[in-house]
């Protein structure tokens, strides 16, 4: 991994950053790098709610907030910023304005990478919005002065249009804390967190390369068919 000077973590919903991310996140705050993470929204339309359900659409946006708390302090982020945008309508917001709110946690921290969703390339419409008003956030800093920047993607057929991911983080290392990571985002993931134990216990291979791998896709300007 390049060594940052900081890095800014920008994804809509609390566990976006979980099952991709984690790993690499947990590696920069083991060697001291500061990390922010600069999450859209609550993910209060989130539908898994915990197996038993524990969480109904009253409760869900305080549960989240501390599950994403606590993930936090298991990937040693101390840099928490909630933006407060509406969860399944960030396609909706102004994309000019969502970006504001990033430009202004980019000019305060001053990251040297920032990683986020690959605009057209991330499935949701909330990653897509997302990622599109973080890229015009970071576009605003004249080139010289501009992070690089990391972006997740998985639609179908991304690697055809993207080529293969030019970043590859092995995170075997630190595997436990990236499932705990995993675990604390509880009313999302605790369904199939159980299904991965077994994985996990028979040590299925392809389970592992894609747990113990992340991948990403330097940005490199907008994809022109
Ligand atoms: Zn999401």
């Amino acid at each position: 991994m390049e060594k940052e000077r900081h890095v800014l973590i920008a994804f809509p919903h609390p566990d976006d950053e979980a099952f991709g991310v984690a790993g690499t996140i947990i590696k920069f705050t083991d060697a001291g790098v500061p990390v922010t993470y600069a999450c859209g929204t609550l993910g209060e339309m989130g539908r898994n709610m915990g197996k038993p359900f524990f969480a109904n659409r009253e409760t869900l946006p305080d549960i989240r907030r501390e599950e994403l708390k606590k993930a936090c302090q298991v990937m040693g982020i101390q840099d928490l910023r909630m933006l407060g945008l509406r969860d399944k309508t960030i396609e909706f917001e102004d994309e000019e304005e969502v970006a504001d709110k990033i430009f202004a946690v980019i000019q305060e921290v001053n990251p040297s990478l920032i990683i986020t969703f690959y605009p057209g390339f991330a499935v949701h419409p909330d990653h897509d919005a997302y990622g599109a008003a973080v890229i015009r956030a970071a576009m605003r800093l004249p080139a010289e002065e501009r992070p690089k920047i990391y972006c997740k993607a998985f639609s179908e057929g991304c690697v055809d249009i993207l080529g293969k991911p030019d970043i590859v983080h092995d995170v075997m290392d630190v595997l436990d804390r990236k499932l705990e990571a995993i675990k604390a985002h509880r009313s999302q993931t605790e369904a199939s967190v159980a299904q991965w134990q077994d994985s996990l216990g028979n040590k299925d291979e392809e389970f592992l390369q894609w747990v113990g791998k992340e991948t990403f896709w330097t940005y490199k300007g907008p994809v022109v068919d």
